[in-house]
């Protein structure tokens, strides 16, 4: 590692030294492990581990969307760990993206009307051209009156990236994103991660499928709570092994 001053610049996100315990004395679970990690800025990186590992909750606490209990967050140079509850929710909603595997569109919204909350929970009034256009990058310009239950699985789920992208986030958080999608749906979800990528947007996904990993620009394993291990540019069949291997304790 270089300088503290360049490692800062560098990194959408810094995590230093973060652990998160849930419960007390012997109930306590320690589902973050003292982890230190960097999210390149402008990458995609792929989070895997076994059930219980701790993804949701690294993913939870790199976002803001959890405290740690000790140790620093720093989103870009922002330092989310000594942040009040009002700076930070302002962060959320401003420089952090978030996808969750089950959309959580609002039903009674339409498509546009869902991408257009994020700007006036921000307080900021939502125009419409800025949603237009999201909803376009995400391939869906011709669903702006629909509501969510007159979509495809993978087309909520592009709704739900253009309402984090809404905002020009500076990193997108998605938790097991194609989770709940069928394999066309998934890829469909996924090629548009890859152009996001592409174009410099900074992505954080956790995803369980090995074929969603191989298309980040690296992976990073956890297990009980620990990063155990990094690939940059592994096929599906390497990320399927470390995995398999981590599912049995090696
Ligand atoms: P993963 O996403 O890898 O499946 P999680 O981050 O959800 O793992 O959970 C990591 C560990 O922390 C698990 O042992 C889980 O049971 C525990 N855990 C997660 N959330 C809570 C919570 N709110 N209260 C208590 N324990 C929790
Ligand atoms: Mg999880």
């Amino acid at each position: 590692m270089t300088t503290t001053t360049m490692t800062r610049a560098s990194a959408a996100v810094t995590l230093s030294a973060i652990s998160r315990v849930y419960g007390r004395g012997n109930a306590s679970v320690r589902a973050v492990d003292d982890v230190t990690l960097e999210f390149p800025r402008g990458a995609w990186t792929a989070v895997m581990g076994p059930s219980g590992s701790g993804k949701s909750t690294l993913l939870h606490c790199a976002a803001g969307l959890e405290r740690v209990d000790s140790g620093q967050v720093l989103l870009g140079d922002t330092d989310l760990t000594t942040a009040g509850d009002r700076l930070l929710t302002s962060l959320r909603r401003t420089r952090i993206g978030f996808v969750f595997q089950s959309f959580n569109l609002i039903g009674s919204l339409t498509a546009a009307q869902n991408v257009a909350l994020p700007l006036r929970l921000a307080g900021r009034r939502p125009s419409s051209a800025l949603v237009r256009d999201t909803l376009a990058s995400v391939g869906l310009a011709d669903r702006a009156r629909h509501k969510p239950r007159e979509l495809s699985g993978g087309q909520q789920q592009r709704v739900a990236i253009a309402r984090a992208m809404v905002t020009g986030p500076d990193v997108l958080f998605a938790d097991e994103p194609t989770g709940a999608l069928d394999s066309t749906s998934a890829v469909t979800v996924l090629e548009l991660l890859r152009q996001m990528a592409s174009a410099g947007q900074s992505i954080v996904m956790v995803t369980h499928d090995p074929l969603a990993a191989a298309r980040a620009d690296a992976v990073v394993f956890l297990r009980d709570g620990r990063v155990v291990d990094r690939l940059a540019g592994a096929s599906a069949r390497d990320v399927a092994a470390r995995l398999a291997s981590l599912e049995v304790g090696s």
